[in-house]
């Protein structure tokens, strides 16, 4: 079932900023010109909020927003680690279970592999083509990431929401020098 949720208005007060999300398709950010008399009217699709320049969202959007990022990242957790579980990355016992160190590492390799590919001009992905290289080893990283943070049940949208707002306190640069 697809689940909508108002997060408020553009910049300038014309459009509203919707955020459809569904366990099978994941969520997407629909703005619409038109009110709902006649249908709404979908002008755009974004992946993000950002992709819209300013936009206001109330504290109650801003909640929603964050269930429906922790909703999304269960859906791809769920699914990548199901599917590492199958492939035997978590051992092919009844029982799964993996070393942490060996996941980080393979997290490690991904990155190296997304630096080689920027090293070499960021060619075309071999296995995805509609993709870049980087394109695909930014998502090898993240399905790597998400598979053992399932695994091991953590909290990934809501310690990010948490370390954002600590962030926000923070000096320039974090008081280092880079
Ligand atoms: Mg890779």
């Amino acid at each position: 079932m697809m689940k909508r949720i108002i997060l408020g208005i553009d910049g300038n007060g014309s459009r509203e900023i919707i955020l459809l999300s569904s366990a099978k398709q994941g969520s997407v950010i629909v703005v619409k010109e038109d009110g709902p008399a006649n249908g709404y009217k979908v002008e755009a699709h974004h992946s993000k909020v950002d992709d819209l320049g300013p936009v206001y969202l109330s504290e109650m959007a801003e909640d929603a927003a964050w269930d429906a990022a922790s909703h999304v990242f269960g859906m791809i957790g769920s699914r990548s680690y199901k599917n590492a579980v199958d492939h035997g990355f978590w051992g092919d016992t009844d029982r799964p279970d993996r070393n942490d160190a060996e996941a980080i590492a393979l997290m490690h390799s991904e990155l190296s592999e997304m630096l080689e590919s920027v090293r070499h001009d960021n060619p075309k992905s071999e296995k995805i083509p509609d993709f870049t290289n980087t394109e695909e080893e930014a998502a090898d990283l993240l399905i790597r990431f998400f598979d053992w943070a399932q695994g091991r049940g953590l909290r990934v949208a809501e310690a990010v929401r948490a370390k954002m707002n600590y962030n926000k306190s923070r000096p320039h640069k974090h008081g280092k020098k880079f």
